[in-house]
């Protein structure tokens, strides 16, 4: 471990150029243009979500990554307090990236302001109306919120996020011309049929940030574990990311980075870039493991539990837990649920309702979560 962590300073070192010595090349991270904002994110940003370890996150900006996102609600509320702490003493350098669960204009406002007290900062980079999908959960008073919070100058430019119902938000998003950037779930297990659709909202100017690009991680858990060690050795988890950002209208990426390993994996990876013949193999044989396991969030299956149950959530959450090894915040996001669809139990049905035509095991999956976090 501690061989690539050197590895990484090393690199990061390079990078930094005017403060390395010797004359080694430098490990330029890319960046791209995001949409008609025209920041310069570079192509890897970081995901703050799992990060528990501030020093992570100074040393992601020693390395030249410009983009950071995080969420009150992530860490039981203390991710945007870490984040600002971080990155306070060169936040005119940085991009820093926020959201809002809120559902009413008075709620949105209160939030934001929040958001730039625990940040430490006047102003968010990109303020997103977060996890929404489907029209209906953005209506235009929203947008009207988004609007005022730029004119004040608390705002830079307005985003949306959303992990599921891609196609549905991409057209709404694309038509509605009041959202600067989309941060949405993106990785190789989804349908290239998206890939029309995302690149119709980048070429409106939209700029396209690529969340979950690891498809739940799965790499059992946390460093250590024999799983964990033989998807970072192989490349798989290396792959995936690659695969993400090898499209010109994904701009950004912020895969979640919990310890300098990762960040060293997650930056040579970039700079390597995509080979299709051995990365290609490597997320084949993933997206067979997965297949029972991870949802895909193709929206197929939305309304159809005679129970009501958000399933494509549920799921989800569920690889919070087993995927990123984060069983609190799993549990966090279960407990938010309507206490009624909380107390469903699949064991119950006789059968289940639910099909899914990618594989995944319904039943056993949102069983888990009950048996986990109810
Ligand atoms: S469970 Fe299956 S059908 Fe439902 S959203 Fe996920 S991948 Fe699609
Ligand atoms: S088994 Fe679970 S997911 Fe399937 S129909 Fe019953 S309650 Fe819904």
């Amino acid at each position: 471990m501690a061989g690539t962590r050197r590895g990484f300073l090393a690199g990061s070192m390079a990078l930094m150029g005017a403060r390395n010595m010797s004359a080694a090349p430098a490990m330029e991270m890319p960046k791209r243009t995001l949409g008609k904002t025209g920041l310069k994110p570079t192509v890897l940003g970081f995901g703050c979500m799992t990060t528990s370890d501030a020093s992570v996150i100074e040393q992601a900006a020693d390395a030249g990554i410009n983009w950071f996102d995080t969420a009150r609600g992530y860490q039981n509320g203390n991710n945007e307090r870490m984040v600002g702490a971080a990155l306070k003493s060169r936040r005119d350098k940085l991009h820093i990236t926020s959201k809002t669960p809120g559902r009413t204009k008075a709620d949105v406002v209160a939030h934001l302001d929040t958001t730039l007290k625990e940040l430490q900062t006047d102003h968010i980079d990109v303020w997103y109306l977060h996890s929404r999908s489907n029209p209906a959960a953005c209506p235009d008073e929203l947008f009207d919120a988004q609007d005022e919070a730029v004119k004040a100058g608390k705002v830079r430019f307005k985003g949306v996020s959303f992990h599921s119902g891609h196609k549905e938000m991409l057209a709404f998003l694309t038509e509605k011309k009041r959202t600067d950037v989309i941060l949405m779930s993106y990785n190789f297990t989804m349908a290239e049929t998206l890939d029309p659709l995302i690149e119709k909202a980048s070429a409106a100017g939209i700029g396209m940030v690529a969340m979950k690009v690891m498809a739940g991680g799965f790499r059992s858990n946390k460093p250590g574990s024999p799983m964990h060690e033989k998807l970072s050795k192989d490349g798989t988890m290396a792959a995936a990311l690659k695969w993400a950002v090898k499209k010109p209208f994904i701009h950004t990426s912020i895969p979640g980075i919990m310890d300098a390993d990762q960040l060293d994996e997650n930056f040579k990876a970039v700079c390597a870039g995509y080979k299709a013949d051995l990365d290609g193999k490597l997320l084949a044989a993933q997206l067979e493991r997965i297949k029972p396991l991870y949802c895909r969030m193709c929206g197929a299956c939305t309304g159809q539990c005679p129970k009501g149950l958000p399933v494509s959530d549920i799921i989800r959450y569920v690889s919070y837990a087993e995927g990123y090894g984060e069983f609190a915040m799993a549990r966090d996001h279960f407990k938010l649920l309507p206490e009624d669809l909380q107390e469903v139990r699949c064991g119950d049905c006789s059968h289940c309702a639910v099909a899914c035509p990618n594989g995944v095991r319904i039943a056993d999956r949102v069983s888990r979560a009950q048996e986990l976090f109810a």
